[in-house]
């Protein structure tokens, strides 16, 4: 049994992350401010006394003991990273030092979810690790996009220079229950949008892709490569290889809804990338590892959550 400490634990992926990891056995400490996560999330773990909640910002440093870090803490769509993007880097940048530090200091292994926005709008299709990327520095996604390149950076030099164990993942588009029903995200928006028979907002002609993976596929990925060897830091690819175009996701969403919404189209966001596409090439042959669930069947079980959600007024309405 490890003591395992879980960096936005109240978010999407966290939560499930810090339930996959109770139940493996593990101590499990989530860390959250708040932002973006819910206590809707967690409350079902509160009562497990392997579970410990901390309302922290991680922004400002933290002592504590423990084997194991998952730093996920940041906000993830586009909608929540822009609203304050100054505290968007801070929480990328200065985040990563305190928990690298604090990694140092208690000589715990500590995972980065990077993402593959680090790619940018990327000139080379599907991504491999190798690939630098295509990153606008001054735009409205560089927040997000350069605070996690600089984590990277940071987890490098780290490694490099305090031989610090770390593992950076690139994260790529991830869904499911418990993503935030107001985050904008494109499937939690198009799923509450084809329940409620409101017009599908598809950004630009709906012609740039994405790779949709399932919580469960991506969890599986986290936790295999933070018990591969030590010597391996990354980065490596965690994503979903099956490439739709935008529009084809609001076709499959109205199918599965049996929804009576119609498609409306509106401005692309700036540098909102064209396409992407993760190469698992390096996750496949390290991790045995591959994305196993179809996006049909995943939709099916996030829609039934947010069917859910809607039934109980507990959904922002669109
Ligand atoms: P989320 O917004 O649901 O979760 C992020 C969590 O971090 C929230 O609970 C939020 O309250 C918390 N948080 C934000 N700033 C914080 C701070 N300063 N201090 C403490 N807690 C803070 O997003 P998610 O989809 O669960 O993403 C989790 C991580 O995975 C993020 O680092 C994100 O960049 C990365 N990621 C996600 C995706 C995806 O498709 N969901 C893709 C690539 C990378
Ligand atoms: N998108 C869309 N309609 C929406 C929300 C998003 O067409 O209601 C598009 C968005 O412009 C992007 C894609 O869907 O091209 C994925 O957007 P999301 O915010 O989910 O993730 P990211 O752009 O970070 O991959």
């Amino acid at each position: 049994m490890k003591t395992i400490l879980v960096t936005g634990g109240a978010g999407f992926i966290g939560s499930h992350l810090c339930e996959r990891l109770l139940n493996e056995g593990n101590e499990v400490i989530c860390l959250d401010n708040f932002f973006t996560g819910a206590k809707s999330n967690i409350v079902h773990l509160l009562d497990n006394h392997r579970f410990e909640l901390i309302r922290h910002d991680i922004t400002k440093e933290i002592f504590l003991e423990v084997d194991e870090i998952y730093n996920l803490a940041c906000p993830a769509s586009p909608v929540h990273y822009q609203y304050n993007p100054i505290k968007t880097v801070k929480t990328s940048v200065m985040g990563a030092i305190n928990m690298l530090g604090l990694a140092k200091r208690i000589r715990a292994k500590i995972l980065q979810a990077s993402t593959s926005e680090v790619y940018g709008d990327p000139d080379v299709h599907p991504q491999p690790e190798s690939y630098w990327g295509n990153v606008n520095p001054i735009g409205k996604r560089s927040c997000y996009d350069e605070g996690k390149r600089c984590a990277e950076t940071l987890f490098m030099d780290y490694h490099n220079q305090n031989k610090v164990r770390i593992k950076i993942v690139r994260i790529f588009n991830t869904y499911g229950p418990r993503m935030q029903p107001d985050d904008g995200r494109v499937v939690s928006n198009f799923i509450i949008q084809a329940l409620q028979n409101k017009p599908i907002t598809i950004y630009g002609d709906g012609s740039q892709s994405r790779s949709f993976q399932y919580i469960d596929d991506l969890l599986d990925g986290l936790i295999r490569f933070m018990a591969c060897d030590d010597s391996i830091t990354g980065p490596i690819n965690i994503g979903n290889d099956n490439e739709f175009a935008i529009r084809e996701l609001a076709e499959l969403v109205l199918e599965l809804c049996n929804s009576r919404s119609v498609i409306e189209y509106l401005p692309l966001p700036e540098n909102d990338p064209v396409q992407r596409c993760p190469d698992i090439s390096y996750a496949r042959e390290l991790l045995d590892w591959k994305a196993k669930v179809q996006l049909k069947d995943g939709l099916l079980k996030t829609i039934a959550y947010f069917d859910g959600l809607l039934k109980t007024n507990r959904a922002v309405i669109k």
